[in-house]
């Protein structure tokens, strides 16, 4: 039905552009229910399943009538496996009032911008970076100001870089390492740098660290707020269960840090989503109980497919890929092909039925997005489709 009222859409959304990560992979899906050979790269989750003692509570749950409201912030028992976790990870200590349990890390962060951020507040985002960031920047009626950072240096955001962004103005910094997109991680030279630079400049930080476990060639994660108390206090710790254990769609995200901004996140979700989904906490709180043998296993896996995806797609003319230290992406320059990187990625879905994401949308119009979250099989089989296809077009 098309409906001939004008509806005058608020101006907060003026600046807000849909997602291209969901475009791309939703037509992908399509080609692929019409039957077309398409092999995607676009995933954004774990292509495993969720591990059974999980599913296992939620049919326990469902049983025993776990149905109802819980507390807003999460169930008690959620956020004491909370703070247990980052006691256990990264001796980070934190009571249940430093934690809320939200619908996914991605409601964790938007509700951080809503409670911290205002008109006039520029928000520092290290580039290439998470398509949401400067969107829940935008909603929430700052600036994001973007950070360069190079394929050369590792994508690493370095402390003279920082400083040169930073302005009267600054007030949050995002980190997000492991990096999606580009598979970087932080050195903990350059972090310990950089919380010198929070502390000194009275900045927040806004630590969003749902990678943590996917590290490869024997890199260990490190949480800026681990440095020392006053980094900790200024600094927000973001996470959750989608990327850790293949629960992207149980949607439960959690974020640890000062007690009166966690309570008054509390207050904003009261009055928006309420409650995360009760059986999905329950489901999350199992998950953070798996033996740690859970983690390794998958973590050996990717390592794995991220080392064969790197070694075939180097082969492809005009491919430069940055070998990942972390997540499950391939972040990939692309410059010498010589098309812009959305012309590139709609060529490659028309015509090999291959879906890449394009590096416009994390901030790069020079890289595209690989991700590795797909079998063996299938990386061998679509990369060959591309390095066949590169040799064609560039001769
Ligand atoms: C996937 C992702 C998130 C959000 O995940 P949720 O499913 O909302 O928990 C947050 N940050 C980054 C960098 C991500 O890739």
């Amino acid at each position: 039905m098309k409906n001939n009222f004008n509806f005058k859409i608020a101006q907060r959304m003026a600046k807000v552009s849909p997602s291209a990560t969901l475009k791309l992979t939703s037509k992908a899906k399509e080609m692929k229910a019409k039957g077309l050979p398409v092999i995607s790269f676009g995933a954004g989750e774990p292509d495993f399943d969720t591990p059974g003692a999980v599913k296992d509570e939620a049919v326990r749950c469902l049983n025993a009538g776990f149905t109802k409201y819980t507390p807003t912030s999460g169930i008690p028992e959620l956020r004491s496996a909370v703070c247990e976790k980052f006691s256990e990870d990264q001796g980070l200590r934190y009571s249940p009032e430093n934690i809320v349990i939200s619908c996914g890390a991605k409601h964790s962060l938007y509700n951080l911008f809503q409670v911290l951020c205002e008109a006039g507040d520029e928000v520092l985002i290290p580039a290439p970076y998470w398509v949401s960031y400067p969107e829940m920047v935008y909603l929430a009626g700052g600036t994001p100001v973007f950070i360069p950072t190079l394929q050369s240096e590792g994508f690493r955001l370095t402390p003279e870089r920082l400083r040169q962004a930073l302005t009267p103005k600054s007030k949050i910094l995002i980190l997000n390492s492991p990096s999606n997109p580009t598979g970087g991680i932080m050195e903990e030279s350059d972090l310990r740098a950089i919380a010198e630079i929070v502390v000194e400049k009275n900045l927040i930080c806004i630590s969003d660290e749902i990678y943590e476990y996917y590290l490869y060639d024997n890199k260990k994660h490190v949480s800026i707020a681990s440095f020392n108390e006053e980094i900790k206090k200024r600094t927000f710790v973001v996470n959750g269960t989608s990327k850790s254990y293949s629960m992207t769609g149980l949607r439960i995200g959690y974020l640890a840090g000062d007690a009166e901004v966690v309570k008054k996140i509390g207050i904003l979700q009261d009055h928006s989503t309420s409650n995360p989904t009760s059986i999905s906490q329950k489901m999350a709180v199992a998950a953070l109980k798996l033996p740690k043998t859970y983690r390794e296993e998958v973590r050996q896996i990717f390592e794995k497919r991220s080392r064969l995806m790197v070694e075939l797609i180097s082969k492809a003319k005009g491919f430069k890929p940055f070998v990942p230290q972390g997540a499950f992406y391939v972040f990939c320059d692309i410059e010498s092909i010589g098309l812009g990187s959305e012309v590139l990625c709609d060529r490659l879905l028309e015509e090999i039925n291959v879906a890449v994401i394009p590096g416009k949308s994390f901030g790069s119009d020079k890289h595209v997005r690989f991700s590795f979250a797909s079998s063996e099989k299938d990386i061998l089989e679509g990369i060959g489709r591309i390095t066949d296809w590169t040799n064609k077009i560039i001769g």
